[in-house]
């Protein structure tokens, strides 16, 4: 079997494989291949897009043993992975012919989204839904991710699949309408909904807390706005066994909440740090009882957030028989390993 070489820029140079037609320039043109399943999975080919963000660099590990990876960022060279570039995308994937798309890049600059609705709109909207039509016509499954954002926020109770949607963000508005397209393109998809992801790799609310409670002997957090915060690993892990389930159901094919276990406001995450890294050793200069909650009024924003982002999973955990774990888990799990450092 090919394998992608990797390079300065990654997984980015095609080697030639007997399941390739003929080469255009440095990459392979698609062969045809028949719908359906039949293929094994080792045996399938991977393009994935956004391998820098949280959950694309954690889709780099989980998916590899899956089959051939190719996985491209916004500034790679040799194939475009730029979502402003949708002629690029079409390009891409047609010479790749992938069987698998995963989309995990997405314009998610929430505030700065309602000065650049029109920017928001190519990447979060457009592009998925060149994707979804690439993958209708090749036969492909296409992956994506989407938001607890498309919701309201109203009620205190988790929302299911089939809630009606009214989001309140260009951010949001922008994520569901990624999500009709690939809808309405006919393609097979897994589109997983899910919230307050974090990861361990770059910048999170877990972070900037402990920095804050280690310069600051006063905090205030936001505690009226409920969710679920979600690990990219877990969102990883969960993406390839669901993925490894979909390509020999094919009728699983469709739109799943996915968050960890539990929930919680960004108040009591934000104790629930600080508390952690106080037993770990970590010398806190705020005191528990100088962590105040406050509305979300305190800080104003130019993108509303939904108060009420918990999201039911019953769908998810029934169709690919998984459990989710409660947050706690994943979160004091990167907690131990970013205090490790
Ligand atoms: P990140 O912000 O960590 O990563 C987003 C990725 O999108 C980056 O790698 C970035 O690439 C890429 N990107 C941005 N602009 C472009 C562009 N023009 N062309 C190609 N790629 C681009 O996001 P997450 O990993 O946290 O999010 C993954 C998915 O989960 C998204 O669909 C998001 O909407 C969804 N989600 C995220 C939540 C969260 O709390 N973060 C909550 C709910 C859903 P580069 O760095 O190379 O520019």
């Amino acid at each position: 079997m090919s394998s992608p070489a990797p390079t300065a820029n990654g997984w980015k140079s095609i080697t030639p494989g007997a399941r390739h037609d003929r080469q255009v320039g440095n990459v392979f043109a698609r062969r045809s291949r028949p719908q359906g399943v039949g293929q094994g999975v080792l045996d399938m080919k991977i393009l994935l897009f956004g391998k820098n963000g949280q959950v694309g660099w954690e889709l780099q590990r989980s998916l590899a043993p899956l089959g051939e990876l190719v996985a491209l960022g916004s500034d790679s060279q040799d194939l475009c992975g730029n979502f402003t570039d949708l002629a690029g995308i079409v390009e891409t994937v047609r010479a790749v012919a992938p069987d698998i798309i995963v989309n995990a890049a997405a314009y998610t600059a929430v505030d700065k989204a309602e000065s650049e609705p029109a920017l928001a709109r190519t990447i979060n909207a457009l592009a998925p839904g060149v994707l979804a039509e690439e993958a209708q016509n090749s036969g492909a499954w296409l992956i994506h991710y989407s938001t607890d954002y498309v919701f309201d926020g109203s009620g205190d109770q988790p929302w299911r699949e089939t809630d009606p949607v009214a989001p309140l963000s260009v951010y949001g508005k922008t994520k569901l309408e990624g999500e009709e397209a690939i809808h309405a393109s006919g393609c097979r998809h897994l589109i997983f909904r899910t919230s307050w992801v974090y990861g361990a790799r770059g910048g999170n609310f877990a972070k900037t807390m402990l920095r804050l409670a280690v310069e600051k002997d006063r905090l205030t957090v936001i505690n009226d706005q409920i969710g679920a915060p979600t690990g990219a690993d877990l969102l990883a892990d969960v993406t390839a066994q669901a993925l490894r389930v979909a390509l020999q159901r094919p009728e699983a094919s469709g739109l799943y909440h996915l968050a960890a276990g539990g929930h919680t406001s960004w108040y009591d995450y934000a104790r629930l740090v600080i508390d952690f890294a106080r037993q770990a050793g970590i010398k806190i200069k705020v005191a528990p009882e100088a962590i105040q909650p406050v509305p979300t009024s305190a800080f104003p924003l130019p993108a509303p957030r939904p108060k009420n982002s918990r999201l039911a999973t019953g769908k998810l955990q029934n169709t690919f028989e998984l459990n989710l774990p409660p947050w706690q888990s994943g979160m004091t799990r990167m907690l131990t390993e970013i205090l490790e450092k």
